[in-house]
């Protein structure tokens, strides 16, 4: 067992011992590191936002968890279990990051035949941040085999952490990674993908038009969702990339590059065409928004929340060059997106939270909660902000009977809250507890982890520089 999954497994005692009103087994060691987890327990008292209804509660709700299923809402349970007293906090489902570039090992320079990574993370460290941040789901958008290793790590129970779906990403051009430049190239990309087990495809900028039509048609005969850029060469014929099959525009900006004037007339052009295709849109506002604050000064960096938890090497690769054009055309594309996901908002489009967590300045888990609070700024209602981060994307990936809403049946992936959501999205970092797959983990048990990684990371500061990354 992990060093890590020991304190989680012990913290999970300290919740249970910490409010629970009746309970066979009171277990506060810390040293007792090979306590099993409660595997049936009981909430009293909570307040369910299911989010099978609009804007509906139940209060004081009781919800009954056994293994890895939520197994009864109000209902019948075991006298045997474990109770917890709820203590009239808000619980909602666990929230999906639709939009993550995900931390793995990796081998930075040459290597040689039989090398693995010369650069390996601890996947526990890696995940906290999600944990922390009630992210009980990921899609990641340009996967790779170390991210089928996390997968398998917190499938096994080695790691907690959050559910992962995997997209193969193929480009054209001149670049490294699965590249197509034919057709023929396409479909093969997309085959090889989906036999080695990826969940979706990514598509981006490079690929040419008709590249990008065979890619998509493939993915759409195996079942495999699109998602990503519209590629360049659709400059000037942009209605031309909507075509069946492209599921989902991974940025608002990629609607923004198409636009010379960044008017309301091209929004509107923008909205009839992928309303027409059925295209959604997971805008990742709080990446431009980030972008765009660096531009002006990097300092902000080191003032974000959740800075501290990345690892050294990534908080040394984050930042960027800067210019007075640059600065001024970012402002514009973050202003030109909020009114582009107001304008989809109000056709109808489902809009999906995502981040590009792993980009500059965009921090797993932390992020999420600044891209909900921009979706609220952009016009969305509270309750159509959380569906953007529950059931739409469960939706999207076709797992809306396992994920997404609070109910019997559905996994146990939920958080705590202290306050209501649907009155202040905020609410949503207001976290007392998270469940993963019916593991519980509680905030002071959270923050001790955060703190010991906060260290961590501290002491290692000045071993991972960027530009000495191939040479380890
Ligand atoms: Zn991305």
């Amino acid at each position: 067992m992990s060093s890590w999954l020991r304190i989680l497994c012990t913290s999970v005692f300290v919740v249970v011992g910490a409010v629970i009103t009746s309970c066979e087994q009171e277990e506060h060691s810390e040293s007792n590191t090979e306590t099993p987890l409660p595997t049936r327990f009981v909430i009293h008292n909570v307040n369910v936002i299911p989010m099978t209804e609009r804007d509906s509660v139940l209060r004081n709700a009781s919800i009954y968890i056994a293994d890895t299923r939520i197994v009864a809402i109000n209902g019948e349970v075991p006298d045997s279990v474990h109770v917890i007293e709820g203590n009239g906090t808000w619980l909602i489902p666990g929230l999906v990051d639709a939009h993550v570039h995900g931390f793995a090992d990796i081998h930075f320079g040459e290597a040689y035949r039989t090398q693995g990574p010369n650069f390996v993370v601890d996947n526990q460290d890696v995940m906290l941040p999600y944990i922390a941040n009630g992210v009980t789901t990921i899609v990641d958008l340009n996967a790779r085999v170390d991210n089928f290793g996390q997968r398998n790590e917190i499938v096994k129970g080695n790691v907690i952490g959050p559910r992962m779906a995997l997209a193969a990403l193929i480009d054209g051009g001149d670049g490294n990674g699965r590249i197509a430049h034919t057709p023929e190239e396409g479909r093969l990309a997309v085959r090889l993908a989906k036999a080695d087990g990826y969940d979706l495809i990514k598509v981006y900028s490079h690929l040419n038009k008709e590249t990008f039509f065979a890619i998509v048609d493939e993915a759409q005969s195996l079942d495999m969702p699109v998602v990503g850029h519209i590629p360049n060469d659709f400059q000037g014929s942009l209605h031309e990339a909507f075509v069946p099959g492209f599921s989902m525009a991974a940025h608002a900006e990629e609607f923004a590059k198409h636009s010379h004037d960044m008017s309301d007339a091209d929004i509107q052009r923008f909205v009839a065409m992928a309303r027409e295709n059925g295209t959604w849109l997971s805008p990742t506002l709080i990446a431009m928004q980030r972008f765009a604050e660096q531009a002006r000064s990097l300092d902000s960096l080191s003032y974000l929340p959740g800075f501290s938890y990345v690892h050294p090497l990534m908080q040394d690769n984050y930042n960027r060059g800067s210019n007075p054009e640059r600065v001024l055309h970012l402002q514009n594309t973050v202003a030109f997106n909020k009114r582009l996901v107001h304008a989809f908002y109000q056709a109808e489009i489902p809009i999906v939270a995502g981040t590009d967590a792993g980009c500059s300045g965009v921090i797993w888990g932390y992020s999420l909660h600044d891209e909900l609070a921009l979706l609220a700024e952009a016009g969305l209602t509270h309750y159509d902000v959380l569906r953007a981060a529950t059931t739409l994307p469960a939706e999207w990936l076709g797992i809306s009977d396992r994920i997404g809403t609070i109910e019997e049946g559905k996994f146990a992936d939920f958080i705590l809250l202290h306050g209501n959501p649907l009155e202040n999205i905020a609410n949503t970092t207001h976290i007392n507890a998270v469940c993963f797959n019916g593991k519980l983990v509680q905030r002071a048990n959270i923050d001790n982890m955060l703190l010991d990684l906060e260290r961590k990371n501290d002491s290692t500061k000045h071993v991972y520089t960027w530009k000495n990354r191939k040479q380890w």
